[in-house]
């Protein structure tokens, strides 16, 4: 297709964009747009009109950012984080915009709670452990997380040898995880 077939957005300003210059046809026009933020990008020119396209992709990540903070601020119960348990005992929530969650959208309760707690994302790696053995009572008092799952399991190996209730080591080896 002709370069003429287009029309010439040059200047035009949607959402976040403006359109600097046609850089190439490929099936699409593909426009070279400078976000507000400074940063620029080569996208369809058409997407950027239609507001399919509206930032560099910042305004998605503020977003983004935006929910997960509105949701921190919420008050403990209000959280969901003791909704309905599933079969393997644990509590999900629906939280698609979150890093770690499944293609269903949904992240274990007591990770999210975790990290609530430890103020940083849990890395996949990490384990929570519930005091308690309650793996439902996901308030922060009772959840610990371990760096992997070895020291995690020596935890329960310990407590089962010496035939303790595991939430007694609590106060007496803080030292087994990152935050109790
Ligand atoms: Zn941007
Ligand atoms: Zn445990």
């Amino acid at each position: 297709m002709k370069k003429g077939t287009y029309k010439d957005l040059t200047g035009q300003k949607y959402n976040r964009m403006t359109l600097l210059s046609l850089d190439r046809i490929d099936g699409h026009a593909r426009w070279l747009c400078r976000c507000d933020c400074g940063k620029e990008v080569v996208v369809r020119g058409h997407e950027v009109v239609s507001g399919k396209i509206k930032s560099c992709g910042c305004f998605s990540r503020e977003r983004k950012v935006e929910r997960i903070t509105a949701w921190s601020k919420l008050p403990y119960k209000e959280k969901g984080l003791s909704g309905r348990k599933r079969s393997d005992g644990y509590i999900y929530l629906r939280r698609p915009d979150h890093p770690a969650a499944s293609t269903e959208g949904y992240v274990a309760a007591h990770r999210i709670a975790a990290e609530e707690k430890i103020g940083r994302l849990l890395k996949q790696n990490e384990v929570v452990h519930h005091w308690d053995e309650q793996p439902t009572n996901n308030a922060p008092a009772n959840l610990c997380v371990f760096r992997s799952n070895s020291p995690h399991f020596r935890l329960h190996l310990y407590a089962k040898r010496h035939g303790i209730k595991i939430e007694t080591l609590k106060f007496d080896q803080p030292w087994l995880c990152l935050s109790n």
